[in-house]
């Protein structure tokens, strides 16, 4: 018999928490195989939202649970069944295009052709007709609020609210995820004020639900992403998912897409999540990553809240003031991009611009060495179009140094030994500066290992 993933019927429940001063949760209980130890549990799944969201939570459907559960379902091959009923158009598009696309070109990909099964229901929701986005303080965030925002062509698309969600972690601290989401949600409410925009908060415990290293939940990350609309389908009835590529990217498989994940097909996934009443844009994919960070160089709430890094709150101390620690590979991508079509002062008050500067030639060589062949491709058309000159000695880094490591790097991956002298001798801090998050993994393991 295929295992199974049960949603109870949605419910609120309210109270004080170590997230927000006043909070409600709209939540429903799991019952399912834990994908990280095998044994059958149920589990509370939750969304938390700050109190005065309560009215616009959404208890008559099982929308965002059956979004927010369903890349672990498609990962651990778990139908997923459900008492209240999920939109109608929903669970049409899902069974027919989404789960049978996605299974069938994910062959060498662990995704399997599961079932939904339960009620669905075609009747429209009432709501507010608020527009949202998904915000992290990114270059794709920037580009959606600016085009949709100050820029947008027509009233009812017009962006209303910023969301921000703890969806998507990379980490498994519970204490270091929600110090991160209070930390940036206050960044991203700061920005929002600067934009005339209004914040959602939302700190969900999707992850729990997940097999860490969290493989599925950051590749197919765009229904948990998504799935906060879906909690507040009484308030939201448009929603931008900022896309992280272009369309020309477009491939189902993504053994073939050089790395990228499944935001290369989000045009499929948004259009198979819309409803009767939530509609789903895949916001800058008319353009490439470059193109975007050319349309925000200017943009003066982008200057002074940009937020790209994945890995400031592992850095050392010395590093923490810097609201993103301009040494890890998004960092170096984002100033190298700006450097190549000359506005890289316009990122001096939220990286450490002149460290760059001084260290051009390696850092230029380092990203080369770091990206997907397109983000490399674009930054060279993008500073010859501009006449910045590439240094060669950036070539002679990545050939000689950054390459070599790279492959390095791929050989010993699996190897504990490799990575026990990898931290031994601090080679993380003395390459890159920084403690990945990967050494979360590697003390998993050598836990597991001595069990
Ligand atoms: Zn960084």
């Amino acid at each position: 018999m295929q295992k199974t993933i049960k949603i109870s019927k949605p419910y609120i429940e309210e109270g004080k928490s170590n997230i927000f001063e006043k909070s409600v949760k709209l939540c429903a209980d799991i019952t399912m195989e834990n994908p990280n130890n095998n044994k059958l549990e149920t589990k509370k799944c939750y969304y938390e939202f700050e109190e005065k969201y309560k009215e616009y939570l959404c208890v008559t459907r099982s929308d965002a649970f059956v979004m927010g559960l369903l890349s672990s379902a498609l990962e651990t091959g778990n139908n997923i069944e459900f008492i209240a009923p999920i939109s109608e158009r929903l669970y049409y598009q899902l069974t027919t295009y989404y789960i049978p696309i996605l299974s069938k070109y994910n062959a060498t990909y662990p995704v399997y052709p599961i079932k939904l099964i339960g009620p669905h229901n075609n009747k429209e929701i009432q709501n507010e007709k608020k527009v949202a986005t998904g915000c992290s303080g990114g270059i794709d965030s920037f580009y959606t609020i600016l085009k949709n925002g100050q820029n947008c062509i027509t009233k009812e698309h017009k962006l209303t609210h910023l969301v921000y969600s703890s969806s998507g972690t990379l980490d498994n601290v519970e204490q270091r995820m929600t110090s991160t989401f209070k930390n940036t949600y206050e960044e991203v409410k700061k920005l929002a004020t600067d934009c005339h925009l209004d914040t959602i908060g939302c700190y969900n415990n999707l992850f729990e639900f997940y097999k860490f290293p969290y493989k599925a939940f950051n590749m197919f990350y765009t229904t948990t992403f998504g799935s906060v609309a879906f909690a507040l389908q009484k308030l939201i009835n448009i929603y931008y998912a900022s896309a992280g590529e272009t369309i020309e990217s477009i491939n189902f498989d993504l053994t073939k897409t050089d790395g990228h994940d499944s935001s290369v097909f989000d045009i499929f996934t948004l259009f198979c999540m819309n409803t009767e009443n939530l509609s789903f844009y895949s916001s800058g994919m008319e353009c490439s990553r470059i193109e975007r960070e050319e349309y925000i160089a200017d943009y003066l709430p982008m200057k002074k809240h940009l937020m790209i890094c994945g890995v400031k709150y592992f850095c050392k101390e010395e590093r923490k003031h810097l609201k993103n620690c301009s040494l890890c590979s998004k960092c170096l991508r984002t100033m190298t991009d700006f450097y190549a079509f000359g506005k890289l002062d316009s990122l001096k008050d939220v990286m450490d611009i002149n460290n760059f500067l001084k260290h051009k030639t390696k850092y230029i060589g380092k990203m080369m060495g770091q990206q997907k062949i397109s983000y490399v491709r674009d930054m060279k058309e993008t500073a010859k179009k501009n006449n910045i000159k590439i240094p060669f000695g950036s070539y002679i880094y990545l050939w000689c140094w950054y390459l070599p490591i790279k492959k390095l790097r791929k050989i010993f991956k699996n190897s504990l030994l490799a990575r026990k002298i990898y931290y031994k001798f601090d080679l993380d801090y003395k390459l890159d500066g920084y403690r990945g998050e990967k050494f979360e993994v590697y003390k998993d393991k050598v836990k597991s290992k001595r069990k």
